[in-house]
């Protein structure tokens, strides 16, 4: 233990999720002595309880959604509450499992790799410039922030038990019915998880998925309605056992809060905004500070692994002398539910929609593209099996291709990816005067 207080550091990095580890990974490849330091879980928010486990649990659990769709229905009896109990519950089983086997092959046997990185299993505080384990200061010359986010809870009294994305993983019993609070990506992930097995409510204050234009978020709003997801426009008053009072009236169920995060900066003598958040500079330098760096959930620019992983990596980079900046504008986002909706770039400029529907390979949904100065500078696409689409748009806005450069481009025929093509095709021709084989 006396080791890593005695060593003079060149990055001590404090926390190892997406954010830690990412910023390790490079700090080891340029030889830089590091010293990583983290609570548990290791690995952070993405594998144990985030995007890992959410994701897995989503595709096992669409089954369920698939028997109901199709013309297989009438092969299928009914099941009873039990059954689809059972079902969920062993579904939660191999989630653990698979989170298990994830979390050992992704970061622990990893870190055993990181010959420059030292690691202390430890809670650490920031103040007066240096880290801190209990009262002993860690010597280092640079150090990044990358301790992520729990829950937020909206300021409500709650008694009672209550879920979050914390303590869903460990459910014993399948409630008979839940009430979502909230109206994120994330209330719609879990929302679409749960009504495959059980009755769902969404309770939501203001704008339903505000990321998006209220269009947009209405067809996911539409198809939710139609699967029997109940939506309440109403405002959280108190949680009193397992009923959400609003003013609108008393929700009975298990409630579960998909509100937001709240930063893990209370041990962190930096300037804050009034949420918590970490305030840094565009180059993910703390306020005050030359040789400090916030990165990921803690600083709050865009909570997602994807941005903790390049920021991670932007920090380093800015330490070895670079100046770099992270443009989250090209950093796309997913609601994986059901339908899916997601988003990458601004929506600024022209507007030109497509209808899913009108492909070759039907689909339900739409694809919005944001052309300006001839440049495709943003897309959405909502609908059923969409999600990979988002990474061609990213693709397209990264590259900063034009409409007629990508109307250029052959995709294969016939599938739901050529929407974007022929967004950009509809540009100069009207598509229902011509075939279905233009290229
Ligand atoms: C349900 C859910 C689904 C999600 N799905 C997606 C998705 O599909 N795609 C996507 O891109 N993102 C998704 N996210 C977001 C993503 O998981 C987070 O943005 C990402 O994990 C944040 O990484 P981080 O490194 O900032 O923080 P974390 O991964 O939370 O890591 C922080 C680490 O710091 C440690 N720590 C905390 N305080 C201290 C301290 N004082 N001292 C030492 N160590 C400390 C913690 O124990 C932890 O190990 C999802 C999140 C949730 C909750």
């Amino acid at each position: 233990m006396e080791k890593y207080f005695e060593t003079n550091y060149d990055l001590v990095i404090v926390g190892a999720g997406s954010g830690g580890f990412s910023s390790s990974y490079w700090a080891n490849k340029n030889g830089l002595k590091t010293l990583l330091i983290s609570s548990k879980p290791i690995g952070g928010t993405c594998v144990n309880i985030g995007c890992v486990p959410s994701k897995f649990l989503l595709d096992k659990s669409k089954i369920l959604e698939e028997i109901n769709k199709s013309n297989l229905k009438n092969l299928f009896r009914e099941l009873s509450f039990e059954e689809r109990e059972a079902l969920f519950l062993s579904f939660l089983k191999e989630t653990k499992q698979y989170v298990k086997e994830l979390q050992k092959r992704n970061y622990l046997d990893v870190l055993k790799k990181f010959e420059n990185v030292d690691f202390l299993e430890a809670k650490a505080s920031f103040k007066d410039g240096s880290v801190f384990v209990e009262d002993k200061r860690v010597k280092a010359k640079n150090i990044v922030l990358a301790t992520g986010a729990k829950p937020f809870l909206p300021p409500i009294e709650i008694e009672g038990e209550f879920l979050t994305y914390r303590n869903f993983w460990d459910l014993k019993e399948l409630p008979e019915k839940v009430v979502i609070v909230g109206s994120s990506v994330m209330a719609v992930e879990f929302a679409t998880i749960l009504s495959r097995f059980t009755e769902v409510t969404i309770v939501f204050r203001s704008s339903f998925l505000k990321k998006f234009l209220p269009s947009q978020s209405e067809f996911v709003k539409n198809e939710f309605l139609n699967r029997g997801i109940k939506l309440v426009k109403a405002t959280p008053k108190k949680v009193s056992e397992g009923k959400l009072i609003t003013e609108k009236g008393e929700i009975e169920g298990a409630i579960m809060f998909c509100t937001g995060i709240s930063p893990n900066s209370e041990s962190f003598e930096v300037e804050k905004d009034k949420r918590g958040f970490v305030i840094t500079d565009e180059f993910l330098r703390v306020k005050g500070f030359n040789n400090v760096y916030a990165i990921g959930d803690l600083n709050g620019k865009l909570p997602l692994e994807t941005t903790a992983a390049l920021e991670g990596k932007v920090a380093v980079e800015n330490i070895l002398g670079a100046n770099k900046k992270v443009d989250y504008n090209k950093i796309p986002s997913i609601a994986f539910s059901s339908p899916q909706i997601a988003r990458v770039g601004i929506m600024e400029g022209r507007l030109i929609h497509f209808d899913l529907s009108k492909l070759e390979r039907k689909s339900k949904g739409f694809l919005d593209l944001f052309v300006k100065n001839n440049k495709i500078v943003g897309v959405v696409v909502g609908g059923y099996n969409v999600e990979e689409l988002i990474n061609t748009a990213s693709f397209i806005i990264n590259l900063e291709l034009s409409p007629g450069r990508v109307s250029e481009i052959t995709l294969a025929f016939p599938t739901i990816g050529e929407a974007i093509k022929k967004a950009s095709l509809s540009t100069f021709h009207n598509l229902d005067e011509t075939p279905c084989c233009i290229n």
